[in-house]
């Protein structure tokens, strides 16, 4: 449940539009879910009443549709393409740049992105437990990523329980969903005729003051609940709960490495989609005048032949490493940098795996004969 359910308020249906008009008037850019090329994902709202109703998202394997809601609810969808990754680790930015003066002196200048605060409306428990992930590698002591914290900083989070996981979600078995229980300003559980409202932050009290809230009655909170649970109960996909790094980190070898890499295209789809993956690579792009250069990060995958070069050779030169070296980060040595895996179970890198590759199957099988 979330993490003050006694402060619980609520929040009338057509009240929803006045917290984003709200969030704006405090000088938010408000992005919600917007559909684009048939995708959830999100997008600046124009207006206080832009968000979309009605919407559900099919999902299986290598297959995303968008259908229609009966309920017409805002939030019957379970998540798009996109985590909140791209708000905070930017998919290509400049990190720095020099030029040359007149008198031939190099002057350094690191680029700090100028981005407005940014709410972000509908983010997912999945979503958060990532983002605490994504803070823990840009964020870490003495590695203080300053692109990364700009923005960061600047995030308000308002956050919706999922009621209606997508068949590819398995959150409830990484322990990071469907409800969101900490990590947001605001969170929302979608109710028939309102929203079961609570905050997680000072600035999120702040702006739930603003509005006409009532307190959330003992069923409205229990139905929240309840459908938190039954959300809990419909994914059918699970990882196993144990720590998997020595079932996997012994397993190296196992014929389904070569499985796996006769159908995988390489094509990093699951990286790129991913809401903890933060591999990135780092390029020099010169002016042609010779004047000035730029220093770029772009996001990268472990599945490019060019992540493996080192020296002169490459240590993953097939999909096969590649593939074994990304579920392996993913879910055993993430354990020894991070203290978990890093996998929140959204299930993304399955939906949008072209040949409809998944994780948990390839977990299963892989340790289908083995003990923990
Ligand atoms: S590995 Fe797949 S299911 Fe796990 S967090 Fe990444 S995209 Fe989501
Ligand atoms: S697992 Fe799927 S999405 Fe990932 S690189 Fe292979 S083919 Fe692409």
């Amino acid at each position: 449940m979330f993490s003050h359910p006694d402060h619980a308020e609520f929040l009338p249906l057509d009240q929803l539009p006045v917290l984003v008009e709200k969030l704006m008037q405090r000088g938010y850019q408000c992005l919600g879910p917007t559909v684009e090329n048939g995708a959830i994902v999100m997008r600046e709202l124009q207006s206080p009443d832009g968000l979309p109703r009605g919407l559900q998202a099919e999902q299986s394997p290598g297959r995303y549709q968008l259908t229609r809601d009966p309920h017409n609810r805002y939030f019957a969808w379970a998540n798009g393409p996109q985590a909140i990754k791209p708000q905070v680790f930017a998919a290509r930015e400049s990190l720095w740049q020099v030029r040359r003066d007149a008198s031939g002196t190099l002057a350094f200048e690191a680029v700090v992105p100028d981005v407005p605060p940014q709410a972000l409306i509908g983010v997912r428990a999945c979503d958060l437990a990532a983002l605490a992930l994504q803070d823990a590698h840009f964020l870490r002591d003495g590695r203080r990523d300053a692109q990364y914290a700009q923005r960061r900083e600047r995030l308000f989070l308002v956050a919706v329980q999922c009621a209606e996981p997508g068949a590819t979600c398995f959150c409830a078995s990484t322990g990071d969903g469907p409800t969101p229980t900490a990590g947001y300003d605001i969170a929302l559980a979608e109710l028939a005729d309102g929203f079961v409202v609570v905050a997680g932050s000072e600035q999120g009290a702040t702006v739930l003051q603003t509005l006409k809230l009532s307190p959330a009655t003992p069923q409205q909170i229990d139905a929240s609940r309840q459908q938190g649970l039954a959300a809990a109960a419909a994914q059918t996909r699970s990882l196993p709960g144990h720590n998997l790094r020595d079932v996997l980190m012994n397993n190296l070898e196992h014929p389904r490495w070569d499985e796996v890499a006769a159908r995988c295209l390489a094509c990093g789809n699951c990286t790129a989609v991913c809401p903890t993956c933060f591999c990135h690579a780092e390029v020099d792009e010169p002016a042609l005048t010779g004047q000035s250069s730029e220093h770029v990060r772009q996001w990268d995958s472990c599945f490019g032949e060019a992540h493996g070069h080192l020296h002169g050779f490459n240590v993953r030169p097939d999909i096969r490493s590649r593939y074994r070296q990304w579920l392996t980060h993913k879910l055993a040595t993430w354990h020894d940098q991070y203290g978990r895996s890093g996998c929140v179970g959204c299930g993304r890198c399955i939906v949008w795996c072209p040949v409809g590759i998944d994780l948990t199957e390839e977990v299963a099988a892989l340790t289908a004969e083995i003990q923990p």
